[in-house]
């Protein structure tokens, strides 16, 4: 009898050129390097936040510090302002990332100074929001927001990237990025913005995801900055 897995794992995955291993590798190491550049500090009354300006897309990590949602504590999803940073500097963009301690949430709380603080670094360049997930099943959900029109043009190469690299992506499940998150108030003022979950093995240096993970994304940021703004 043949036993056939119900669920398919990361490994199963092959991505469509497999010999970029090292290359990515190498991409990773680079993204790395420009994460631990120097980042500006402001403060808000919801709790300080770090930034570096560019002119070009914006990559948000409104997570980065531990939240308050409605006075309880959300575990901190650390790792996502490296990747904000990093692919800001790599696109010429800018990045937005919250600092220890805050007294909120940007992606649950309307009208928190985040969003606001958020629009005016993007200009005219769409919003990137970064997060962590819990395991589901797959590497990265991208969430198109309230408005998937306005999203129109910012989703494709995110989804051409993680597929070319070997990972598992979705659009809009298991988040759409609802109403209060950064991604739905940004595009509430008009803005672009797409939200993006990352699985934690992105996060983690350890495992192959991660190269994958980084990679795809500063490929799709790049094509981005290119096409749009
Ligand atoms: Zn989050």
């Amino acid at each position: 009898m043949m036993i056939v897995a119900l669920e398919t794992a990361f490994g199963d995955i092959v991505p469509l050129i497999p010999e970029e291993e090292g290359l990515r590798g190498k991409e990773l190491e680079y993204l790395r390097q420009l994460a631990a550049g120097p980042r500006d500090r402001e403060l808000s009354p919801k709790g300080p936040w770090e930034l570096i300006r560019g002119d070009g897309l914006l990559f948000s990590a409104p997570h980065e510090a531990a939240q308050l949602r409605d006075g309880i504590e959300k575990i901190a999803e650390r790792g996502t302002a490296d990747l904000a940073f990093a692919l800001a500097r790599a696109t010429g963009g800018s990045a937005l990332a919250t600092a220890d301690r805050q007294l909120g949430d940007p992606n649950w709380d309307i009208g928190h100074p985040y969003i606001a603080r958020a629009g005016t670094l993007a200009g005219e360049w769409p919003t990137i929001d970064l997060h962590i997930m819990r395991p589901r099943g797959l590497e990265i959900c991208i969430g198109l927001g309230p408005k998937p029109k306005m999203s129109d043009d910012l989703w494709r190469p995110f989804v051409e990237e993680a597929v070319a690299s070997g990972l598992r992506v979705s659009v809009n499940w298991p988040f759409a990025a609802n109403a209060r998150t950064v991604t739905g108030q940004l595009q509430r003022g008009g803005r672009r913005a797409i939200q993006l979950e990352l699985s934690w093995e992105c996060y983690d240096p350890s495992h192959p995801a991660m190269r994958r993970a980084w990679s795809s994304l500063a490929r799709a940021s790049r094509r981005l900055g290119r096409s749009t703004g």
